[in-house]
C-alpha cells in the first residue's frame, strides 16, 4: 500500500475517513479534513466543486451518473446526446481516478 498525504499539510492521511478528494481545474489532489474545509472557504466554488469526490454521497452521485448515462445513451436526443456522454464519461472517471491514485490505498477505518 502506498502512502497517501495532504497535498497542503503534509500530514498523513490514514484511513478513507480522513481523506477529501477535490477537483481542482483539471487535477485531483488529496486533503485531510481541515485543509479540505479551509480550500472549500478560500477558493470560489466554480472552480473548485463543493463536494468531496470520494464517499457516501458521492459514491451516490456516481451511481446517478452511470444511470444518467445509459439513460442518455437510450435516449432519443440526438442533439445534446454527444456531448452528454461526454460530460458524464467525465465525472466517472473523475471519480474512477480518485480511487484508483488515493482511496484504494488506504484501509476504510484506521487500524
Ligand atoms: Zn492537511
Amino acid at each position: 500500500m502506498r502512502k497517501v498525504y495532504c497535498q497542503k499539510c503534509r500530514k498523513q492521511i490514514e484511513s478513507r475517513k480522513e481523506l477529501y478528494t477535490m477537483q481542482i481545474f483539471f487535477s485531483i489532489g488529496a486533503f485531510c479534513g481541515s485543509c479540505y474545509i479551509e480550500k472549500i472557504k478560500s477558493v470560489s466554488s466554480l472552480v473548485v466543486s463543493n463536494t468531496p469526490l470520494n464517499g457516501r454521497y458521492a459514491n451516490f452521485l456516481t451511481l446517478m451518473t452511470l444511470v444518467g448515462l445509459i439513460m442518455v445513451y437510450f435516449a432519443e436526443v440526438a442533439y445534446i446526446k454527444i456531448p452528454l456522454i461526454v460530460v458524464l464519461s467525465l465525472v466517472l472517471l473523475m471519480r474512477a481516478y480518485s480511487f484508483i491514485r488515493f482511496e484504494r490505498h488506504l484501509p476504510r477505518k484506521r487500524i
